[in-house]
């Protein structure tokens, strides 16, 4: 059985989605993503050892993908209450988050180098410590795909994955890269 068959097998044990496994030459990088990110879009910019300037320059993020063997995204969706719904949002980003947790952590039993990537920013500390002191904990700490100027809103129907999952539904999206 390869590495792929048997990280599947544990996958369909978690809430995902949807995911698909492809090639990191594949991935859809655009300087734009990252320009939003650069230009604070999101309000993020500066502030933990996951976003910009921290995760290095787009270059780097690109080499660093492209060094691994294989890639996999996948999805939750959550519905809310309205588009308002602020305390949905939030919710469904910390249920993502706990299932991102348990996805690297079956990669990682393959690949304790797995690179995960998630949604904006890092929620794992109260306070960062970011710029002062290094990151408490590094295999914790995922970066946004935006902040690696990932497009996913194009990659997603080329990987027969829905971006958007219906009215009132968010859904959010993280990326895994491993060796095999
Ligand atoms: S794990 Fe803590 S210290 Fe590291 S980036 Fe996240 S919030 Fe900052």
């Amino acid at each position: 059985m390869n590495k792929q068959t048997e990280i599947e097998k544990e996958l369909a044990q978690l809430p995902i989605l949807e995911y698909e496994f492809f090639k990191p030459e594949d991935i859809i990088f655009s300087k734009e993503v990252r320009d939003l990110c650069e230009g604070n879009s999101c309000g993020l910019y500066n502030t933990s050892w996951a976003c910009p300037p921290a995760v290095g320059s787009v270059e780097s993020c690109i080499e660093k993908c492209q060094a691994y063997d294989k890639a996999m995204l996948f999805t939750t969706a959550t519905e809310m209450a309205s588009s308002f719904d602020m305390k949905g949002w939030m919710r469904a980003r910390v249920e993502h988050e706990a299932l991102t947790d348990q996805v690297a952590a079956v990669f990682r039993c393959y690949d304790k180098d797995a690179l995960i990537l998630s949604t904006e920013g890092c929620t794992v500390c109260k306070k960062c410590t970011y710029p002062d002191a290094p990151c408490r904990f590094q295999d914790r700490m995922y970066p946004a795909t935006e902040s690696y100027g990932i497009m996913v809103m194009q990659m997603a129907p080329s990987l027969n994955i829905s971006y958007n999952n219906g009215t009132n539904t968010v859904t959010y999206f993280s990326m895994v890269l491993f060796n095999e």
